[in-house]
Formats: C-alpha cells, sequence, structure tokens
C-alpha cells in the first residue's frame, strides 16, 4: 500500500512536471505574441529609432529565454554511465553499503541502493526521475526535469534571461500599469488597456523570480549545490566543513560557464555549449577540508 502511494505520487509529480512544461512554453508563446505584435507596432508609430534599439534587445532577450528554457527542459541533467566500475568493486560497495544500515558509526558509502550502481562525488539519487543525477541541484516541475550537473548552467542562464525579460517589458508598460492602479493621472496613449495584464505578469514573475535567481547565483559563486549547502549546514558551525570546491568566486564563476581565462565574464550569457566535464570529476581546493559526504 505503501508502495503503491509512493509510486502514485511519483506519477502524480511526473504529469504534473508536463502540465507546468506545457504552461510554461504556452505563457512563453503568449507573453511573445504580446509584446512583438501588440507593444512593438505601437512603439514604432511614434519614435522609430527607440522602437528599433527595443526590437533589437528584446529579440536577444527572448532568444535567451527560450533557447534556454528548451535546454534545460531536453538536456539530460546526467547520468551514472553504468560499468564504471567492476562488478567485483559494485558488490563490495553493496556489502559495504548494508553493513552500514546496522552499524552504530555509519560511513559514508558511494552508493546507490536504488539504482544498484557506483554513485560518484556530488551525486543524489532522485526519486522523481527514478535516476542518480550527477551534480543534482535540485527537481524543477517547471521544466519536468532535474536540474544537475549538464543542464544546471541552461537554468540559471533561462532564469536569468526571464528576470531581465520581465523587468525590461514591465519598464516599457510600466506608465499603462501605474495609470491603472491610480499612481499617475495621464494614460499611455500608445498602450490599449489590456497591456496592463502583461504587465501584472511580468511583476508576477520578476518578484517570484527574483529569490530564486539571487539563490542560484551564490550557489554558482560558491561552487555548490542546495544539497550541499543544507548538507554542511547540518553540522554544528564548530565542526562544518569547508566545502572542497570553492576555488573564489571568479574562478567559480568561469568553471560553471566554461569561460576560459582570457575571455570576458560577460561572454557566460551566451555560455550555449554543454559543460566540459563528465560530471564525476572534480577539482578540490586543497586549502579546504574534504567534504565526507
Ligand atoms: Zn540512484
Amino acid at each position: 500500500m505503501i508502495f503503491l502511494s509512493f509510486t502514485n505520487s511519483k506519477s502524480a509529480t511526473k504529469i504534473l512536471g508536463l502540465v507546468f512544461v506545457t504552461l510554461g512554453f504556452g505563457v512563453l508563446g503568449i507573453s511573445y505574441y504580446f509584446f512583438f505584435f501588440r507593444i512593438l507596432p505601437d512603439l514604432f508609430s511614434t519614435n522609430k529609432v527607440f522602437a528599433l534599439t527595443q526590437l533589437v534587445i528584446s529579440i536577444w532577450d527572448a532568444w535567451g529565454i527560450g533557447y534556454f528554457y528548451y535546454k534545460a527542459v531536453v538536456t539530460n541533467p546526467g547520468k551514472v554511465p553504468k560499468n564504471i566500475i567492476s562488478e567485483e568493486e559494485l558488490s563490495q560497495l553493496k556489502k559495504q553499503y548494508k553493513e552500514n544500515l546496522d552499524s552504530e558509526f555509519p560511513v559514508y558509502v558511494p552508493y546507490c541502493p536504488y539504482c544498484s550502481s557506483f554513485k560518484p562525488p556530488r551525486t543524489h539519487h532522485d526519486s522523481v526521475m527514478n535516476q542518480c543525477v550527477l551534480k543534482m541541484e535540485h527537481y524543477c516541475p517547471w521544466i519536468n526535469n532535474s536540474v544537475g550537473f549538464f543542464n544546471h548552467k541552461y537554468f540559471v542562464l533561462f532564469t536569468l534571461y526571464l528576470w531581465i525579460g520581465c523587468i525590461y517589458a514591465f519598464l516599457l508598460t510600466a506608465k499603462a500599469f501605474l495609470f491603472q492602479f491610480g499612481f499617475i493621472d495621464t494614460p499611455d496613449e500608445n498602450f490599449s488597456e489590456n497591456v496592463i495584464l502583461f504587465s501584472i505578469l511580468c511583476v508576477t514573475i520578476f518578484l517570484s523570480l527574483s529569490f530564486i535567481l539571487f539563490w542560484q547565483f551564490f550557489l554558482v559563486f560558491t561552487n555548490q549545490t542546495t544539497i550541499e549547502f543544507y548538507q554542511r549546514m547540518s553540522f554544528p558551525k564548530a565542526q562544518r566543513p569547508l566545502n572542497p570546491y570553492d576555488f573564489g568566486f571568479k574562478n567559480n564563476f568561469r568553471d560553471f560557464f566554461d569561460l576560459t581565462r582570457n575571455q570576458s565574464l560577460i561572454y557566460f550569457l551566451f555560455s550555449t555549449k554543454l559543460p566540459k566535464g563528465d560530471g564525476m570529476h572534480f577539482h578540490e581546493n586543497h586549502h579546504n577540508i574534504k567534504l565526507d559526504v
């Protein structure tokens, strides 16, 4: 019975994920239509140079939102390859894992009992996708996918482009918004009244995204995942281990977005390639204590 309800809750999460992704692409499509066919043409009727500048900026941002959302949805966050250790080593790990369950002083064993496989560093089992995810961050229903080693940067860039897009679209329509809510007396003659709905949508998404974006960039700058952060926080302050993957915020940032040392940091906005590395081997900063999780 417990097993059945567990299976049902996983299926429900998956169905919910599909609904959320359909909704995500739907809202994006409607917003694109509204912006490019209702708002921008109104701007062209007033000042063409201003409108052309807005067209270039908005095409760039719309590309970023759509492209990185698509990549976050379709990219597998990272599976553990089969046969990376021998059968003998695997059965040894399985044995250690079982012994550990009865032990008074359990130690960490890199073995996943659900996948019956070796668990590389920073890997965690995702019960919704029913697979171990390399450098797992979290499961996100809005992309119907886990965020892990191979799609984490796409997820971060998607949220950033969407956040910028919300601020940008709101600024263009702010006068209509402020008039509707009585903050100013003169209406914006450029826009029809239903622009206000678009404006409200932008404010809502901006507010909900702000915290997520702030948190994600904190993780990027410190080279850790949410899971690793909470694992470290579970220790009393005096015994809390340092993050072994932290090489300073600039290096962490370059590493996350695969920027070379000669590249300007701003290129992170166009980091479209899959991350370098295999998601199983990470440089460790030996000035920090090894995180034994
Ligand atoms: Zn697993």
